[in-house]
């Protein structure tokens, strides 16, 4: 047994005693650390509001400074500890740069210092620190021993001995910026997934007892992990994909490995409980993880920390997750679409996913949640504690942990009056579609999971005009038979009864991707192999779905679209494997609609050829504005860059109008400028009048052309157009103009 092993028990052992006997305070704490620890000071600093640090409790300083000396976060060896959360070893701490002299402590008199942070949730609480007369580094057991002391402290300097009226820096508002996934405002509690929970019992009498409960545990937990790998690996088998076997094979090797176990053995045996030493070593592997930079070594201590998050949650002997998920916004580092499906089921509110980016899947699947989500707030994790209040305002990409009362109730205010807002779009469903002057238009939504298909009755969409095929298994997470897809088809055209859906075919790949295909490498995956090029080139995953499809109409009306179209040799192409499938499908459907998307620019000079061909159009505004402008549609630091309300874009659009229009082929938009209430009433004024978009902002849309005097506003783009072409954005003047108009935009 290594020698420290002896005075951590007794230490701890000490403290047990006395927490137990109920009589446990700070300056009775920092006595028995000084004793123990044969240190001649023991001090321990609360962090109080406005980031200043109070000495609360020591031994061996002078008492009278207790309740006077006071450090800001960052000032001093102390402030230095709070403002890092990384402990300070030093042998001679006086002639360290952040030494910052209080003469009231009398503490010249010692030359070397150990101080920690005392922790929780990943917010620093206060400081421990023990001091020497001689200069001497701690040891590594004397460091191990203080940070699990400081665990101890982590309730007594949240509550215990502060003022109550002054709030602790771990209860202050933290704003975090982050990106727009899915709009939407939220107030609730946070509920973090895979978050390490601090244990509530910490000391044990019984080490004998507490490494039996961790081996039991171990193996419940391998036996799970082995469980899950193997009902997964019939899933992840097919097409022959490697990666997701060599990613759980990995976690199951971190499971197995002794070091860390190792650690917490020890850690028991100084006299934590199970579930404590688990908690004590997995924050090792959060710090840490904080300083590496390699994504590879990151990956590994986040599946340590995974791990231990799991073998705590066998230990409390259930859900890794603690609270109530109804109403809660869900914060986590990385989340599948089929995860967040689970999680809405289970009644998250809101999500944040600290590695989510917009085009991303879970993005995706959120959006046709209509569930408001966001991407980034880096930090934001380690700031939070489970069951803080937070605003999470996706729209304006801020979420905001703790707010402020005032800061609730405007977010409150600004909630309710959006609720009166959709409470009154929900009178314009009925309404026809007309502008204040007349002119008739269409709208419809876009969808992609059968759980968004109640969206057509409670909008009024006329259709739905873009159906994302490839959403439904980007969520269950692989490509269904072909009964399994002609049911999910089906219900699809049953729910929409006479509404037209225009069917896409799948458009995986670039970021949508499913869990068994491999992963390509490519430098540019979003001009890469994707979408209907793979369609093309292995024909039979598209042949199976275009089969699908002809069975779900079943004799109905059907119209299938293309994605990615860029030559009329394609498009040519995907008809002709739909003509061989339906030459095979009894019932024919009633009509046959075959469409393309217009997202790649070089279909803009093969019109005359393709409009001949093509039933329908729907410009992919998405892509086309990436490819036009060649910027990115998922690089966050390019999305102001270039606008839809812009010269190119109007012009390119006015263009295809009047090519459809001559070829009398339909055309609609299903792009995100749909959504956009200022963009879809230029869309109309140039002659685009038909829209499709997402369910959530349907009716925002419509109350906003139906308050336009359609005539008035072309004449006004008609003089715009002649007198600022050279604007980059046409966004300001046409925003200026809808509003001196009244139209909400
Ligand atoms: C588009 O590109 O505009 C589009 C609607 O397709 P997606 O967003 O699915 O790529
Ligand atoms: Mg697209």
């Amino acid at each position: 047994m290594p020698p420290i092993v002896v005075p951590a028990r007794r230490l701890l052992s000490r403290l047990r005693t006395m927490m137990a006997g109920g009589n446990a305070s700070l300056q009775a704490i920092v006595s028995i650390v000084a004793g123990e620890m044969v240190a001649e000071v023991c001090s321990a600093y609360a962090l109080r509001a406005g980031e200043i640090l109070e000495l609360r409790a020591t031994q061996g300083l002078n008492p009278q400074a207790i309740g006077h000396t006071r450090l800001r976060v960052g000032e001093g060896i102390i402030g230095l500890v709070a403002a890092t959360g990384t402990l300070l070893n030093l042998a001679d701490a006086q002639n360290h740069p952040a030494f910052a002299y209080r003469p009231e402590t009398g503490e010249e008199a010692f030359a070397s210092m150990l101080a920690v942070p005392v922790r929780r949730g990943g917010r620093t609480l206060g400081v421990l620190s023990v001091q020497n007369r001689v200069a001497r580094h701690y040891t590594d057991l004397e460091v191990e021993l203080l940070e699990t002391v400081a665990m101890l402290l982590t309730d007594m300097l949240a509550g215990a001995g502060t003022d109550p009226r002054e709030g602790f820096v771990g209860s202050l508002p933290r704003q975090f910026d982050a990106a727009m996934l899915s709009p939407g405002i939220v107030l609730g509690p946070i509920l973090l997934h895979g978050a390490i929970l601090a244990p509530e019992r910490l000391l044990a009498e019984d080490p004998a007892a507490e490494l039996a409960r961790l081996q039991n545990a171990l193996r419940v937990m391998r036996q799970g992990l082995d469980s899950l790998i193997e009902t997964q690996r019939p899933v992840l088998s097919q097409d022959g994909g490697q990666a997701p076997h060599d990613i759980l094979d990995a976690t199951r090797a971190v499971a197995a490995d002794d070091g860390w176990l190792k650690r917490v053995a020890e850690v028991i045996r100084s006299g934590l409980t199970a579930e404590a030493a688990v908690h004590r070593v997995a924050q090792d592997f959060r710090s840490r993880m904080r300083k590496i930079v390699d994504p590879y070594l990151r990956e590994r201590l986040a599946d340590l920390e995974d791990l231990a998050g799991r073998l705590l949650a066998t230990l409390n002997g259930g859900d890794a997750v603690r609270g109530d998920a109804a109403g809660a916004i869900l914060l986590v580092r990385r989340l599948g679409p089929a995860q967040l499906l689970d999680w809405h089921a289970r009644g998250i509110a809101g999500v944040v996913i600290e590695e989510g980016s917009a085009g991303g899947h879970a993005a995706i699947v959120a959006r046709a949640l209509g569930l408001p989500a966001a991407g980034g707030a880096r930090g934001a994790i380690d700031a939070a504690e489970a069951g803080d209040q937070a605003v999470l305002d996706a729209d304006e990409g801020t979420l905001i942990l703790r707010p402020d009362p005032s800061v609730r109730d405007a977010y409150e205010r600004a909630m309710e009056a959006r609720a009166m807002r959709s409470a009154a779009w929900a009178t314009l469903r009925d309404a026809p579609s007309r502008t204040r002057d007349g002119v008739a238009f269409t709208l419809m939504m876009n969808a992609g999971l059968a759980l968004e298909l109640d969206q057509l009755a409670t909008t009024g969409a006329e259709g739905i005009g873009l159906f994302r095929t490839e959403i439904a298994m980007m969520a269950r997470g692989s490509v269904p038979d072909v009964a399994e897809q002609a049911a999910i088809y089906a219900r699809v055209l049953d729910v929409a009864g006479d509404r037209p859906v225009l069917f896409r075919t799948l458009d995986l790949g670039s970021d949508k991707l499913l869990p068994e295909s491999p992963r390509p490498e490519e430098e540019n995956p979003a001009m890469g192999w994707r979408s209907l090029r793979v369609g093309l080139d292995r024909p039979a995953i598209l042949r199976r779905q275009l089969r699908a499809l002809l069975l779900a109409a079943g004799g109905r009306k059907l119209s299938i679209m293309f994605p990615m179209v860029a030559t009329l040799s394609e498009f040519r192409q995907a008809r002709g494997l739909l003509y061989a499938e339906a030459a095979r499908v009894r019932p024919a459907p009633a009509t046959l609609e075959i469409g393309t998307m217009l997202e790649v620019p070089a279909l803009l000079w093969q019109m005359p050829e393709l409009m001949a061909e093509t039933d329908f159009i729907s410009i992919g505004s998405n892509d086309l504005m990436q490819f036009i402008f060649a910027a990115d549609r998922g690089t966050p630091a390019l999305a102001e860059r270039y606008d839809f309300l812009s010269m190119p874009m109007l012009r390119l659009v006015r263009s295809i109008v009047e090519r459809a229009a001559e070829a009398k082929v339909s055309l609609s938009l299903c792009g995100e400028a749909a959504s956009r209430p200022l963009d879809a009433a230029v869309l109309l004024a140039i002659g685009v009048n038909r829209l499709s978009m997402s369910a959530s902002s349907l009716l925002v849309v419509k109350e906003a052309l139906s308050n336009l005097d359609l005539g008035a506003f072309r004449l006004f783009l008609e003089t715009l157009r002649r007198t600022a072409a050279t604007y980059s954005s046409l966004r300001e003047p046409i925003g200026a103009w809808a509003r001196d108009h009244g139209v909400k935009i």
